[in-house]
């Protein structure tokens, strides 16, 4: 059990050599005895033959390759710099960073000096590498049936039409386009010209509703947006136009005119001849964009020139503009892909992120398509128009890396397996979640039934600040425990901080903090670089504070146990929200559960849960307390929830997110304090709750 024992603590190298050779020794014994993946205690190994072909097959690679990038950071990450292509070389520091508040302006630059495009490395380079024909990207619409496919070629030309239309409107370097676009192909392409011509994307996810929209306008002042007329999911058509009308009203009523609008015309949802129409304003994609030549010039950026925008999902307050830049972020999102997927040139590769989140814009963009992979964009729900429809993409094409996000896992757990087995699966070889802890009943399940039991399970924890995965599984390297990241990727330091940011070292719990910064770092918070350092890098002088707790374990792993501000202290036991969720979801008759802390006359803080129960099951006295003895049994009497408050459904963020906000405002009785609701996906679960709070 103590094989890794050092390897997650304060991995800085004097302590790498802690780990013992014993423990190493004792995994390949495993792995050699066991031609399939062993289930040992809490360990979950890949198979021999998956690691075996595996980029990084043991954890002694895996401690050689991240020591060299601790050591020499530079040396490390120039070498995959090289890889890519840059018209200029950066120049020789490689890296210059001051994370430390107490010595002036927080700063962080990569490759400075170097000049490349990001656009240009994913698309012209692996066309120049002879993969022009390869496809790209597959697309499936709402619909079963409705589908396309690009090649690396054929997407280029698409890319070039556009980004020779944007500079014909005098779109250029260094201006802002907001893309407000479902996951059409078109999503994709509008960033990646964008990209080409230095101008800088912010995608808005077309589920925001038009206030947070304008919001966003208003703060970031684009010179053009690109939307579409309508789109259909599941079953329901929305207007995103109507939406787009209204955002512009408001940023007008701002200070903000936006004076074009290019309007794609999603067909299979609505047609032209239907949708309002601004003349001088809004212009018919088709109308213009295929118009212009198929090849169209790189604008050559600077490394540190910014490539987008991204507003953070705003679960704990008012929507922060996270900037990254070009050349750290193409080196970091091109290398945690391959690693963390151990990605091959065969593989299909589907996440289930919209381009709208930053796990989009890494992981459906910009990564994949730097490595030359075969992506896949889906417009639908992944659960129309039944709950198997992800099982039949996955089968129609073959899909053999699938990523996504723990919320949908526990959706699919809840309709049941036979939706699954019905499928074959066959392809799949990898599998991956991000967004939040994964509950170890989630994650078994994904692994077991999804998975059957052979595909490892590569659970990211990164932000949209990191860029890039920071604590992640790679999977041929080690065995996994269900729910924990379990390592961090080479260049990170996480480290695990006490009130006063002290390090603690050996099994604990704490502030994760990062030390020292890596490529992908963001750079700033779009014109407020005071809050990006009060927020991130005064709470503990000299890190990087991500805002989340952490454990970790006798054996080094990671265990995030959800954002600080969600650790509820009971009778001085501090507790995080994710323990408690995961005991409650391990009960087989809980679908989901969200528990946030109440004030409480003794304890200080008492435990309240909502629970969504699985289907069919109703609730009753006996429910409830088969609940609260599974967290007695599991975690301890004094985790036992105070208060079970039965919830058809649980309130989430437009990306899947618990919104906590609201749910601790309910269970305190604040009614008339809820806030805003409108970026919920469901605002009248909120209504449903309140209506059972005496239930
Ligand atoms: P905001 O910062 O605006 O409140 P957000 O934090 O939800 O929004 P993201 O950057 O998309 O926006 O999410 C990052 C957060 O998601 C992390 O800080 C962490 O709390 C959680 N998270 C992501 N991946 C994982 C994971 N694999 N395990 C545990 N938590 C995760
Ligand atoms: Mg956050």
């Amino acid at each position: 059990h103590r094989w890794l024992l050092g390897m997650g603590s304060a991995p800085h190298h004097d302590r790498l050599r802690h780990v013992g050779s014993g423990g190493i020794s004792r995994l390949n014994a495993v792995v050699l005895g066991e031609a399939l993946a062993a289930e040992e205690n809490d360990l979950v190994f890949p198979s021999h033959d998956f690691s075996r072909h595996a980029h990084i097959s043991s954890p002694e690679q895996y401690q050689n390759m991240y020591e060299r990038s601790i050591e020499d950071p530079a040396g490390f990450w120039s070498n995959i710099a090289s890889q890519f292509c840059w018209k200029k070389r950066w120049n020789p520091e490689v890296c210059s960073e001051n994370i430390d508040v107490r010595r002036g302006t927080v700063k962080i630059e990569w490759f400075k000096g170097g000049v490349t495009n990001i656009c240009y490395n994913a698309l012209d380079r692996n066309i120049e590498a002879g993969n022009g024909d390869k496809v790209a990207l597959y697309w499936e619409g709402n619909e079963p049936g409705q589908d396309a496919q690009l090649t690396y070629a054929q997407m280029l030309e698409k890319v070039c039409q556009l980004a020779n239309y944007l500079k014909n409107v005098g779109v250029g370097k260094g201006d802002t386009v907001i893309i407000y676009l479902p996951m059409l192909m078109e999503l994709p392409i509008a960033m990646l010209a964008c990209a080409r011509i230095g101008a800088i994307h912010s995608v808005v996810f077309a589920g925001f509703s038009a206030e947070s929209l304008s919001q966003r306008i208003v703060d970031c002042k684009p010179k053009a947006m690109i939307s579409c007329n309508a789109v259909c999911r599941g079953a329901k058509v929305i207007h995103l136009k109507e939406i787009v009308d209204t955002a512009l009203v408001e940023s007008v009523n701002s200070g903000v005119p936006v004076d074009l609008c290019l309007i794609f015309e999603n067909k299979s949802a609505m047609k032209r001849e239907s949708t309002k129409w601004q003349i001088g304003r809004d212009v018919w994609w088709e109308d213009v964009v295929p118009q212009f030549p198929t090849k169209c010039l790189v604008e050559w950026v600077d490394a540190e020139d910014p490539l987008f925008l991204l507003y953070t999902s705003g679960s704990t307050g008012k929507p922060k503009g996270v900037l990254h830049t070009n050349g750290g972020y193409m080196v970091y999102t091109a290398t945690t892909f391959k690693y963390a997927f151990d990605y091959k040139p065969s593989d299909v590769y589907w996440c289930t992120a919209d381009c709208g989140w930053i796990t989009g814009h890494s992981y459906i963009t910009y990564g994949p398509l730097l490595n030359g992979a075969t992506i896949l964009v889906f417009e639908g729900a992944p659960s129309y128009p039944d709950p198997g429809r992800c099982w039949d993409i996955v089968d129609k094409y073959k899909v053999t890396i699938l990523y996504t996000a723990p919320t949908l896992v526990r959706a699919l757990m809840r309709d049941g397996d036979e939706y699954v087995t019905r499928y074959s699966r066959k392809s799949l070889r990898i599998l991956g979640s991000v967004g939040e802890p994964i509950n170890p009943s989630a994650w078994r399940w994904f692994y077991n039934v999804v998975g059957d039991s052979r595909c490892p399970i590569s659970d990211t924890w990164w932000q949209t600040e990191t860029g890039g995965f920071m604590i992640t599984p790679i999977p041929g390297a080690w065995p996994q425990k269900p729910g924990s990241a379990t390592f961090p990727f080479f260049g990170i330091q996480p480290v695990i901080v006490d009130e006063k940011g002290n390090e603690i070292e050996g099994e604990c719990t704490g502030y994760l903090c990062i030390k020292k910064s890596w490529p992908g770092a963001f750079r700033s918070l779009y014109g407020d670089h005071e809050r990006y350092e009060t927020t991130y890098f005064k709470p503990f002088a000299g890190y990087y504070f991500t805002g989340d707790g952490c454990s970790r374990d006798k054996d080094g792993y990671h265990w995030l146990t959800g954002r600080v501000d969600d650790v509820i202290n009971v009778s001085g036991h501090r507790i995080g929200t994710a323990e408690v969720e995961s005991a409650l979801v391990s009960h087989p008759h809980c679908a989901e559960a969200a528990v946030v802390g109440v004030d409480h006359e003794v304890k200080g803080q008492g435990i309240y849960a909502f629970v969504t129960l699985v289907d069919g099951i109703p609730y009753s006295e006996e429910v409830r307390k088969s609940l609260i003895l599974a967290v007695r049994n599991q975690i301890g009497a004094f985790a036992a929830p105070d208060k079970i408050h039965w919830a058809p459904a649980i309130p989430k963020t437009r990306s899947g997110k618990i919104m906590r906000r609201i749910l601790r405002k309910i269970a305190s009785r604040q009614l008339d304090e809820l806030g805003d609701t409108s970026t919920l996906v469901d605002p009248s679960v909120v209504d449903q709750l309140i209506a059972l709070i005496d239930h």
